[in-house]
């Protein structure tokens, strides 16, 4: 006779195997002594931060990832897992004539204005800006100065309007703040895209380092599996990194997200660019442009880029890759948050499960810092 599994016997099981899941399944494993089932929809694990080696080259399936972060608890658990390949990530904007660094700063200016402009522009920035001090273009373009205005709009139309539109479809002043907050405007002469402490890429990949977090005797790995499959399941506690609403039935409607399509070419040539990203902020159909083997300095006679294009996401067509941070979507979020909130055997956590713009190290952070159950 087959019996009935009852909640104490069943295992925990973490529905993703990206680095949210990863990280809390370790914590269930080595932190509880619990025996963990971890699934994937995917053919593979590492969630977007998915990686592989092809002919020397270390290609980011999902678009480029670069680890950075000023949580040192973050890095350090993260370390226990990797060896790190230093790297200090460099964005290039491709402007109609001319190549500038992201964030746009004072090298920049000098690029974009004729002498006696910047030398009026700096003198303006330095009565109302610390040298250093970062601000966001909105904050930017609030400044009551000719001077000013003229910079921030030009640093807007160039940099910021029509890369916000073709990502996002909408204005840059239509979401969260936190979104312009990620590139600010920097009044110093630093080329590098990120100011935090701690820069890197996992010396053997992204994968690698996922794999080796999920690789504990009491975590099982099992992938091609959607959560739909193990719905009727007894488990003792869920804890889900895929997409609240498609885990509530959509019963309040989708919630939005944006999706991309990566468009991927191997050139005979050495390198395309000298930078592993640069972005095309103005007319072409596209946001970036990816030259994988920078990220950890891959010494190739060839070379793969990635094209990426912005996407809508279209329930059952694609991959959901942004949430859109705005008011609406939020509140919508939290409407399923509250509605859940009832099922007392299931947390939600990752990029998806919050629907949260988190980066590598705050999606690690949240599932470092959340209560086991
Ligand atoms: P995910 O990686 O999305 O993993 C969720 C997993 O759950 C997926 O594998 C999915 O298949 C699985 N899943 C979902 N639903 C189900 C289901 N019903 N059944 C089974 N499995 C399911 N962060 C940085 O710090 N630096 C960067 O440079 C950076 N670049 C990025 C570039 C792009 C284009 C994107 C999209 C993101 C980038 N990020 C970057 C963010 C980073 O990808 C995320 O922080 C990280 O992947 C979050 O991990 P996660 O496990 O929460 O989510
Ligand atoms: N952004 C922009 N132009 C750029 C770079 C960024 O307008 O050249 C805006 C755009 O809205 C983008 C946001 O800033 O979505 C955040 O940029 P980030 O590079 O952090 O995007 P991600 O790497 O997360 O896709």
């Amino acid at each position: 006779m087959t019996q009935k599994k009852t909640k104490t016997q069943a295992q925990t099981l973490v529905v993703g195997a990206g680095l949210s899941g990863a990280v809390i399944a370790r914590r269930l494993a080595e932190e509880k002594n619990e025996s963990v089932l971890v699934i994937d929809r995917r053919e593979q694990i590492g969630g977007n931060c998915f990686d592989q080696k092809i002919e020397g080259i270390t290609i980011h399936r999902y678009g480029a990832h670069i680890f950075h972060t000023d949580d040192q608890q973050v890095w350090t658990w993260l370390s226990r897992f990797t060896c790190w390949h230093e790297y200090r990530h460099q964005v290039q904007a491709q402007l109609r004539d001319q190549l500038i660094f992201l964030p746009f700063n004072l090298n920049a200016l000098e690029q974009c204005f004729a002498p006696e402009k910047v030398t009026l522009m700096k003198k303006t920035l330095k009565q109302h800006f610390a040298s250093g001090q970062k601000v966001t273009i909105l904050q930017l373009r609030q400044i009551q100065d000719p001077v000013l205005q003229e910079l921030a709009d030009y640093v807007y139309e160039h940099i910021f309007l029509h890369y916000t539109l073709k990502q996002w479809e909408c204005r840059l002043e239509d979401l969260d703040m936190s979104v312009a907050a990620r590139v600010p405007v920097v009044f110093d002469r630093d080329d590098h895209y990120f100011a935090n402490r701690y820069q890197a890429i996992p010396a053997q990949g992204y994968t690698a380092m996922i794999e080796k977090i999920l690789d504990h005797p009491l975590v099982q790995v099992r992938l091609d599996t959607d959560y739909q499959s193990l719905k009727n399941q007894v488990f003792r506690h869920v804890y889900f990194t895929g997409a609240i609403d498609e885990f509530g039935d959509y019963c309040f409607g989708p919630l939005p997200y944006r999706s991309l399509e990566f468009v991927n070419q191997k050139l005979d040539q050495e390198y395309y660019q000298a930078v592993s990203v640069v972005n095309y902020p103005e007319t072409q159909e596209f946001t970036r442009i990816i030259e994988h083997k920078h990220f950890l300095a891959e010494k190739t006679p060839y070379t793969w880029i990635t094209r990426e294009y912005p996407r809508c996401f279209v329930l059952g067509q694609g991959e959901r890759y942004y949430p859109i941070q705005n008011q609406a979507n939020q509140e919508l979020y939290r409407r399923y948050r509250d509605h859940l909130a009832s099922h007392q055997d299931i947390t939600f956590l990752g990029r998806l499960g919050d629907y949260q713009y988190y980066d590598m190290d705050k999606a690690v952070a949240r599932a470092l810092n959340l209560e086991l159950r």
